[in-house]
């Protein structure tokens, strides 16, 4: 069992298998990209899988694929089918722009996956194409309705952003959450654009999402959620799914935290606003892999920071970053 230099356990790996991507989210990379990693940096998919089954064996029982766009890279369902082979992985998860996974969803059911966040920050075509810097809203939308209709559990990440799509907020419930058993979670939005903009405070921090959402809705009931969840969710009188906000700038649910991050470069990340001190690239391509990555990683585990504020004093650096390469 891996337990952190807090006391808190950590049985959940987000595993970006990726840092390319075929949209320009304006709030995660600048339009030009980002200096994507050299491909022979990226982990292979054996690579990947052998990582998995040793996190797994350390006490590793839900991964998240994230990415850049995890279904960019063409040789996921290999991932996804050795994983979901894998005994004591309980729960494999997916977090993605639905611009890709059409083809995907019968294997994926067949597979067991049934949790798909699924990042949709607009409910027109227009607000779509000025947040991505892409076209690409009725494909993700018809997307989305199928996963709905294939029974899959989705949540709709929906990032808040001043002056851009908060607009959206009130027509994506009525959308989504009024009709369908979905959960739309509002994020507030994080430095990791790659440089584009720093910031150091927000407009929309949780408190003004909540605020503006019980503005329009008088009966919000408070619901009940796991221990170690980011989110505070919410239901709607009458509504058939529910919504969720999550204060990933404001911070206050790091003390349950218990993730634990790895690139798609190998970077092992013990905090999203960590600097990556340690990477496991070299010696999962070397003999002896599978003991000297549970050491390394037994070390990450040991000196994390107590919450994101301590990680973002230890890194000066950290707005530098993009979420496209941190792994979201
Ligand atoms: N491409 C996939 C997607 O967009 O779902 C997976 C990778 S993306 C980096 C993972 C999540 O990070 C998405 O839900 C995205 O909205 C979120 N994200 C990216 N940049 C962010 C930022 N600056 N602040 C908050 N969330 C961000
Ligand atoms: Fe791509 Fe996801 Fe970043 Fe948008 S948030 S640019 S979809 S990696």
């Amino acid at each position: 069992m891996l337990i952190d230099n807090h006391q808190r356990k950590i049985n959940y790996l987000r595993l970006a298998v990726t840092d390319r991507c075929n949209l320009r989210c304006n709030y995660c990379m600048p339009e030009s990209g980002i200096n994507f990693a050299k491909k022979y940096k990226l982990l292979s998919i054996d690579e990947l899988y052998r990582l998995s089954k040793t996190l797994v064996e350390q006490g590793i029982t839900k991964i998240r694929i994230t990415g850049g766009e995890p279904f960019v890279r063409k040789d996921l369902m290999v991932l996804l089918r050795k994983l979901s082979a894998l005994p004591k992985l309980e729960d494999i998860r997916i977090t993605t722009n639905a611009t890709l996974i059409g083809q995907h969803i019968p294997e994926l059911k067949e597979l067991g996956i049934k949790n798909i966040n699924l990042s949709l920050d607009a409910i027109t075509p227009e607000t779509f194409k000025k947040v991505t810097r892409r076209d690409q809203f009725e494909t993700v939308y018809g997307n989305l309705i199928k996963l709905i209709q294939e029974d899959f559990n989705v949540k709709v990440n929906f990032i808040a952003l001043d002056g851009q799509n908060t607009e959206d907020m009130i027509p994506i419930l009525e959308d989504l959450t009024r009709h369908y058993p979905v959960s739309v979670r509002f994020l507030e939005e994080m430095p990791f654009n790659g440089g584009s903009k720093n910031f150091q405070t927000i407009k929309w921090n949780h408190k003004a999402i909540y605020n503006y959402i019980a503005s329009q809705y008088p009966n919000i009931e408070k619901l009940s959620s796991e221990k170690t969840s980011t989110s505070v969710n919410y239901r709607i009188e009458g509504f058939e799914g529910n919504f969720g906000i999550i204060p990933s700038f404001t911070r206050n649910f790091c003390g349950s935290c218990n993730r634990l991050r790895i690139t798609a470069t190998g970077d092992v990340i013990t905090c999203l606003y960590a600097s990556a001190n340690r990477n496991i690239r070299d010696i999962l391509r070397a003999e002896n892999s599978e003991e000297n990555i549970k050491n390394e990683i037994l070390k990450a585990v040991g000196s994390r920071a107590k919450d994101g504020f301590e990680a973002e004093d230890r890194n000066k650096n950290y707005y530098e970053n993009s979420m496209t390469s941190i792994g979201g």
